[in-house]
């Protein structure tokens, strides 16, 4: 299947769509979405089969909108999140940020 930006409409491949995941939060179970094409950054959460797209309030993430996506499994590591769907893997990184 083929995943839209919200923004521009455009529909990536998952390995495209994927690799453009950064950031994993692991407090608020969310990672970063920027699109390759129109550059839109989103905040979205890795869900069994499914995504959700949403923003950070009072220090919760709220899902408002929910996109099916059949098979999407993920596993939440420490400093990473692991996603898989169908024979694609993609580990999403936590962002380490330095005390100064
Ligand atoms: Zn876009």
């Amino acid at each position: 299947m083929l995943i839209p930006c919200l923004a521009c409409e455009s529909r990536f491949v998952p390995d495209e769509y994927f690799r453009a995941c950064s950031d994993y939060n692991r407090g608020l179970d969310l990672v970063s979405w920027t699109c390759p094409r129109c550059g839109n950054r989103d905040d979205l959460r890795v869900l069994p089969g499914e995504l959700g797209f949403g923003y950070p309030y009072r220090g919760r993430f709220a899902v408002y909108v929910r996109l099916r996506v059949p098979g999407l499994s993920r596993k939440r590591g420490d400093l990473r999140l692991d996603i898989s769907l169908d024979a694609g893997r993609w580990r999403v990184p936590t962002r380490i940020r330095q005390c100064v």
